[in-house]
């Protein structure tokens, strides 16, 4: 009983000691692909409008900073043609690309074999999380566009707000989608910044970080980064955590990602 009465009160210290909270998935770094699908009923929460087009408030946030400091380097006209698209619309889309492959003659397996390599299936697309984001100056979607100033621009800089050119020129084995210099996915700081630096893409950084299990960022102002790997649901978290995100829904793949500051390092 001694024994018993112990050990609950060495818990509840425990439990008052650490400071825990709980573990939200900001779905920030959900690794969405034709291997990885959305159900057809999911619909992020916190769905915002910018200029009456549809996307993730923490993706809008983001935009509008990265469109101002853009402008103030004398960078102006980045337009937002897509964010968010919901499973339905995507599978619309989709449908509507075989059917012009269709009318060029090809067969209706060959045109969807074509068309799924440009267009995502549905479920299988990140636009239905509403954090990527389709920008053109031009209003066209083209290649053309990562040779534009603006598309130049991004390339440099937008890692540094929290995006990603998530299917860029060099990876398309990996990402199984054509080069889109127009299309940016948000995963939020520092993960941009680490995936431009190490020259990952989204599905190689998982693969990574379930390899290394951790990574130091080391950020300016005094601070750095724990981003760490957890093949299970976090229940006690650090104050100073910044965000979990898992690998999508119901998967038991979690990067954490905690912010330090250098005076309490080591
Ligand atoms: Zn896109």
């Amino acid at each position: 009983m001694i024994h018993k009465c112990i050990t609950a009160a060495f818990v509840i210290f425990v439990m008052v000691l650490i400071p825990h909270v709980s573990a939200n998935d900001s779905g920030a770094l959900w690794l969405v692909n034709r291997n990885n699908r959305l159900s057809s009923d999911y619909k992020p929460a916190g769905i915002t409008e910018y200029k009456g087009i549809q996307l993730h408030g923490t993706a809008h946030k983001a935009f509008v900073q990265m469109l101002k400091i853009m402008e103030q380097d004398g960078i102006y006209g980045l337009r937002l043609q897509s964010a968010y698209r919901s499973y339905n619309y995507q599978q619309a889309i989709f449908n509507q690309r075989v059917k012009e492959l269709q009318a060029q003659g090809y067969s209706k397996p060959e045109a969807e074999m074509k068309a799924v390599k440009s267009i995502q299936l549905p479920g299988a697309s990140e636009h239905q999380l509403g954090l990527a984001l389709d920008v053109s100056v031009d209003g066209k979607l083209t290649q053309a566009f990562g040779e534009t100033p603006a598309g130049k621009w991004l390339e440099a800089h937008s890692h540094k707000y929290g995006f990603v050119i998530r299917y860029p020129y060099s990876k398309t084995e990996i990402t199984q989608i054509v080069y889109e210099p127009w299309h940016l996915r948000y995963v939020g700081t520092p993960h941009a910044t680490i995936m431009k630096n190490l020259d990952l893409t989204l599905e190689e950084y998982w693969a990574y970080m379930r390899q290394i299990q951790m990574y130091i960022f080391w950020g300016e102002d005094g601070e750095y980064y724990l981003i760490s790997y957890s093949d299970a649901p976090p229940i006690v978290l650090p104050t100073e955590m910044l965000c979990v995100s898992s690998i999508g829904a119901n998967k038991n793949e979690y990067i954490i990602t905690t912010r330090k500051t250098y005076p309490n390092a080591w």
